[in-house]
């Protein structure tokens, strides 16, 4: 069987990055903005902790932003990022660049006028000042003869003009070759009453045949995010890292970052300590440190390269990757930041590089996986776990699986949720899920056991009458193709009905399916996963790899949307940025599975509390647990308890 781990997402990774130099049409002559950069520019010790001569190389990932720049064919540059990553740099060195290279009129937009004055101050006037080549050029703002003012400096060939989004007029007037907006989503969403600050600078650029655009955010709200659809209509290129193990390249996701902390409690408050930090090829499974990612190779990787030709080339960037920013600073300013929607959106934004959204009155997944616990050393089992059902995603090319214990008064347990690759009609994958689901024995601490019993198996996709088959072919071990409704109304399970199984256009007989109102499922999970103390409705987690942060971004997918216009206004949908949603699907089969179980839960709790004592019943597994390690195959198990129909 092969077990692979679990990812957060599959973004499609054209391998076609845009190779360098794709500056070809810049005249030789000409620097870069990199090259530029690395040979005139120092940074100011008032805006940098690293004061001296800028070097290109203690942040590659900045030198195609840069270049994109100095590259005729690029028009526009959208770049999306962490703070700490040096997105104000790579300002900086493009309004320096265009100062002494290229000069033209720059029209440098911020939030507000206040952020627009606190820019110029902190970070534009210590950078002329501390370049012999820029203070040559831009007259002191001090001496008479100046016509500089902290929001506007000038220069032989243009003029550089710093404002706030809500200015208008500022806007609306001159002919302007550069615009440079700064945290373009905190900006008004209009200027006064002339409309979206953004279009209203564009169009004084018309003029221009050479004219450049360029937005710098830190991402904000999902669906409300102008950085993200400028993103979108670009090349969209993210940093990928060379796995040291496996050689593949991938975006560094906290999702992929593992750690382990200790929290102490002084005086009522929480405090923490991160005491183990490694990372985990999502390609390969294989462990790294920090220090080995941050040397490795990397490259932007676009996954929408066509958009070179229409002249934009976006970036997203995260702060994994930052010299200066480690991974322990942002795993606890995490850790500081759970059970706060607003603290967890400034680490999503600012930290992570990750949009965050609103999930209304639903548990986010934060606060759900800080639930997680630890289930006993060497059981597969917590106390409390009664009957296990589960249930099984179909994909084209795997199942996706949850065995989920249940006890009294809807308290579950989440056992095990993992992957088995292989097509739906291949009978080694069924045999797989036979090994891992079905016929395995899952012991408490004691070495006594229970099988699964009842499987849900969805039959949708492209193998209904293949997964219909391998269900009849496993009646007797109580395996079961289920078909979801998502009428709002659909009741949860209703009694099974006769399907045809046709195979290959032969008609090779019959099977039972159950049809499952999984808008029903859905609400009951969301329910349950609100209830924040252990007892009924509680829904535990094992503290493992396999409930991981993907599992509960799959977990928390969907929610409860009221749209008037329809028929039927209430629909679950999916909260956008969660494109997968295997895990919530296997969990309502798994519930559903419960639900359709006519079970005495007393008569098998009083009977599996004898056979733990000792005084075994039949039908309860009670060999011993060292016999018995790893798959469990044809022991006598835990007897089902579901007659048929
Ligand atoms: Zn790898």
């Amino acid at each position: 069987m092969k077990m692979i781990p679990m990812k957060q997402d599959e973004l499609i990774r054209l391998n076609s990055t845009i190779s360098k130099p794709i500056s070809g049409m810049t005249p030789p002559e000409n620097l870069t903005v990199s090259e530029w950069a690395d040979k005139k520019r120092r940074l100011s010790p008032e805006s940098s902790a690293e004061p001296g001569p800028w070097r290109t190389t203690r942040t590659p990932y900045l030198r195609d932003i840069m270049d994109a720049f100095s590259d005729a064919k690029v028009r526009r540059i959208v770049f999306v990022s962490s703070s700490q990553s040096g997105k104000s740099e790579f300002e900086n060195n493009v309004i320096g660049y265009i100062i002494d290279e290229d000069p033209g009129s720059i029209l440098f937009i911020h939030p507000h006028t206040g952020d627009a004055k606190e820019y110029s101050k902190l970070r534009i006037a210590p950078m002329i000042r501390d370049c012999p080549s820029l203070r040559s050029k831009v007259a002191d703002p001090k001496s008479r003869i100046s016509e500089n003012t902290i929001l506007q400096k000038s220069y032989p060939g243009g003029l550089l003009s710093m404002c706030g989004s809500t200015e208008a007029h500022s806007l609306a007037s001159k002919p302007i070759r550069y615009v440079i907006g700064d945290e373009r989503d905190r900006w008004a969403t209009s200027a006064g009453k002339e409309g979206d600050p953004w279009k209203l600078a564009m169009a004084r650029q018309i003029t221009f045949y050479n004219s450049k655009a360029i937005e710098v955010s830190t991402p904000t709200i999902k669906g409300a995010s102008a950085i993200e659809s400028s993103y979108l209509e670009g090349t969209m290129e993210r940093w990928n890292v060379e796995c040291p193990h496996c050689g593949n390249y991938h975006d560094i996701k906290f999702s992929d970052i593992r750690y382990e902390y200790v929290t102490e409690v002084i005086q009522q408050k929480k405090h923490y300590a991160v005491t183990k930090i490694w990372y985990i090829c999502p390609g390969c499974g294989c462990i790294s440190t920090e220090r080995e990612i941050k040397k490795q190779p990397a490259k932007w990787v676009a996954e929408n390269p066509n958009a070179y030709q229409r002249g934009v080339r976006s970036f997203w960037l995260n702060s994994f990757v930052s010299p200066w920013a480690t991974w322990e600073s942002t795993i606890l300013e995490y850790l500081y930041a759970i059970g706060s929607a607003e603290k967890l959106q400034v680490v999503y934004n600012t930290r992570f590089g990750e949009l965050w959204e609103n999930r209304g009155d639903l548990e986010d997944e934060e606060s759900v996986m800080a639930r997680r616990e630890e289930y006993p050393a060497d059981a597969e089992l917590p106390d409390g776990v009664i009957v296990l059902t589960a249930g099984v995603d179909t994909q084209d090319d795997r199942l996706e699986y949850e065995v989920v214990g249940h006890g009294r008064f809807g308290e579950t347990w989440g056992i095990e949720s993992g992957i088995l690759i292989g097509r739906p009609d291949s009978d080694e994958v069924w045999n797989d899920l036979d090994n891992a689901v079905i016929d395995r024995v899952f012991r408490f601490e004691g070495g006594v056991g229970l099988k699964v019993s009842l499987t849900f198996v969805d039959e949708g996709g492209h193998f209904t009458h293949e997964v219909r088959q391998q269900c009849r072919d496993r009646i007797l071990k109580k395996v079961f193709a289920v078909v979801g409704s998502n009428k709002f109304n659909a009741p949860y399970t209703s009694p099974p009905r006769t399907q045809k199984i046709v195979i290959n256009k032969k008609m090779i007989g019959y099977c039972y399916r159950y049809d499952i109102g999984v808008s029903a499922g859905k609400q009951i999970i969301m329910d349950n996963l609100r209830v924040q103390t252990p007892g009924a409705k509680y829904c535990h987690f094992p503290k493992r790899d396999d409930y991981g942060h993907s599992f509960f971004s799959q977990l928390l997918s969907e929610h409860l949307t009221y749209d008037p216009k329809l028929k039927q206004p209430w629909v679950w949908k999916k909260i956008p940025g969660h494109e997968r949603n295997e895990r919530l699907d296997c969990r309502n089969y798994a519930l559903a599975a419960f639900k359709a179980l006519p079970v005495d839960l007393d008569a098998i709790a009083r009977r599996l509390h004898e056979a733990r004592e000792g005084k075994p019943s039949e039908g309860v597994a009670t060999t011993p647990k060292a016999k018995t390690k790893g798959r469990g195959g044809g022991e006598a198990a835990f007897e089902r308890f579901y007659d048929d129909w």
